[in-house]
């Protein structure tokens, strides 16, 4: 077998559902119809969308020809696979990578769409071939030119340049892209970052958990001690040492220390309201649900005054993230309006 290569156009999120959905796939040149791989591009869509938005998309997905057999049936556009995940998984990657640059955010009035794609890339979001590059390769949140290191870690000030930012409203980081004008929404910025972290710590383990001196009782409603019963393994595999204390109380030991303004206690609290409030509507798989409400009350909120340092911190981690433009609400983390959008606004064009 040989490299999967994947080409094509995927719909930016904050388009999907504002027209009716069309969606297209080409296997080695021929059009097919296949389940499996429209499942891949939607799940590459995971958090970036709200619940029940499905994608418009047309994929092109050119493999060897010995992987793949086109002519299961010449008139039901069946195709049959040798290596079905691996296609799948390519397809997946493919458009999660494409999600993961600024030309995927919401853009601000209509006209030009593109958004200084990367060299090599047609405009809207052509896909990149994949590879196991972390998506920054050439994802334009900077100019080019600018040296963006690859899967730069958040711990690491010094690598990624910061553009200067705005805070505006307490709630906005405002910064001037060579294409136009970026605004960040910093509660989904650091919700998008926490919950990547958190993700990764689910998996990897690795949370750092602060043991408290004097350990706190927690008293809870019978129905929020019910959702932390449900959830006490994964909370704790986010820092959250907790022991049942009889009742509905909980004594808590140890918590997590994601940032420096992070009220462990009241996070705890507003995660269980939330999660025992969302009866049945457990849309996403596994734990990103509880991750997602976690990061969501562990983030700063619109209204609360950044420090330069802290607004530069958060641009570089967010630059980190695979989904940087995305809440994780399914919601736009960033809004992009274009100086040729301006220019027809001012009359200047
Ligand atoms: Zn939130």
């Amino acid at each position: 077998t040989g490299p999967v290569r994947v080409s094509g156009l995927a719909e930016r999120p904050a388009d999907v559902g504002t027209a009716s959905r069309r969606t297209a796939l080409i296997v080695n040149g021929r059009v097919v119809r296949d389940h499996g791989l429209t499942r891949a591009v939607e799940g590459a869509y995971r958090t970036a969308l709200s619940p029940g938005l499905r994608p418009s998309f047309v994929l092109e997905v050119q493999l060897p020809g010995d992987s793949v057999d086109v002519n299961v049936h010449p008139a039901k556009a069946e195709v049959r696979f040798h290596d079905r995940w691996e296609v799948e998984r390519a397809v997946e990657r493919a458009v999660r990578r494409a999600l993961g640059v600024l030309d995927s955010a919401a853009l601000v009035g209509s006209g030009v769409r593109t958004w200084h794609a990367p060299s090599g890339q047609a405009p809207e979001t052509l896909l990149a071939p994949p590879t196991d590059a972390p998506f920054h390769g050439g994802a334009p949140l900077f100019a080019p030119g600018d040296d963006v290191a690859p899967s730069a870690p958040d711990e690491d000030p010094s690598i990624v340049p910061v553009p200067p930012l705005l805070q505006l409203r307490r709630t906005y980081l405002l910064y001037e892209h060579e294409d136009g004008v970026v605004l960040i929404d910093q509660h989904s910025a650091h919700e998008r970052v926490l919950y990547e972290r958190f993700m990764r710590q689910m998996t990897d383990g690795g949370a750092s958990a602060q043991r408290l001196l004097l350990p706190e009782t927690v008293h809870l409603s019978p129905r929020d001690a019910e959702s932390l019963e449900a959830h006490r393994e994964p909370l704790a595999r986010l820092g959250f040492e907790l022991e049942p204390f009889g009742g509905h109380s909980v004594i808590v030991h140890a918590v997590p220390v994601p940032h420096r303004r992070f009220d462990a206690l009241r996070c705890l609290r507003e995660t269980l309201a939330t999660l025992s409030g969302d009866r049945g509507g457990t849309v996403h798989a596994g734990h990103e649900t509880l991750v997602a409400t976690v990061a969501c009350k562990a983030a700063v909120k619109a209204g609360e005054p950044l420090a330069p340092d802290e607004a530069r911190a958060l641009f570089r981690a967010l630059l980190s993230t695979a989904l940087p433009a995305h809440d994780v609400h399914g919601r736009s983390g960033i809004i992009r309006l274009s100086w040729d959008e301006l220019e027809r606004r001012f009359g200047r064009r």
